[in-house]
This record gives C-alpha cells, structure tokens and sequence, in this order.
C-alpha cells in the first residue's frame, strides 16, 4: 500500500481536482459538486464538506487580486465609466469562475489531510 501523500501533495491535487488520496480521479463534477467517492480509490468525499470556506477564500483572493486590475484600468485612459465598469465585473466574474473550484478542492484535501490525521 502506498503511503499517504504528503500536506503539500494533498493540497496540489485538490488545486487541481483531483482525489487528495491517489490523485488520480477528479472530486468534482458539474463544477463544484462532489462525486459521491473517488472512482480510483475509493475514497468517500461526502465527508469533506468545505461549506462556506471555498467562497470565502474566492472573494478573499479575488478582491485582492481585483483592485490593482481596477487601478491599471484606470490608468488606461478609456474615458467610459460604463466600459470600465463592465471590464471590471467580467475580470470579477473570471477570477471567481477560475478560483471557486480549486478553492473548494483545497478545502476538501486540507479537510482530509485533518481526517488521516486523527
Ligand atoms: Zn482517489
């Protein structure tokens, strides 16, 4: 039997997806929905309920991230408050889309890690 991955290791799948035990099958489907079980090895995801952490570690990220992209427009010299407004919410709605699943399979390894850990 292998060994259990590493803190890192376990963490680097969730980013990805991917099952924290054997990093091979992925833990969600229709974007963020667990999979009932990984169908590599078998293990359960029901148990990993991130709840609310992955959205808030979307917005944390993103609004971080969000400003600077907002004061570089601004420098642009578009002139159009509504074109800067839109540009703004798409870049928003990007990162969010982006962030929000690898958010949430980073909760669900860190989650695990905590479980093997008991
Ligand atoms: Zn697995």
């Amino acid at each position: 039997m292998a060994l259990p991955p590493t803190t890192s290791q376990a963490i680097k799948r969730g980013l990805r997806g991917k099952c924290p035990a054997c990093g091979e099958a992925s833990m969600l489907h229709r974007y963020i929905t667990p999979l009932e079980k990984c169908t590599h090895c078998g293990l359960a995801f029901a148990p990993l309920r991130a709840d609310d952490g992955p959205a808030w570690a979307t917005i944390l990220i993103t609004g971080h991230l969000s400003m600077p992209f907002v004061f570089w427009l601004l420098e642009q010299g578009i002139d159009n408050t509504a074109l800067e407004t839109l540009y703004s919410i798409l870049f928003i709605l990007l990162l969010s889309t982006i962030i929000l699943p690898r958010a949430k399979g980073v909760f669900m390894a860190i989650i695990w890690m905590m479980h093997v850990r008991d």
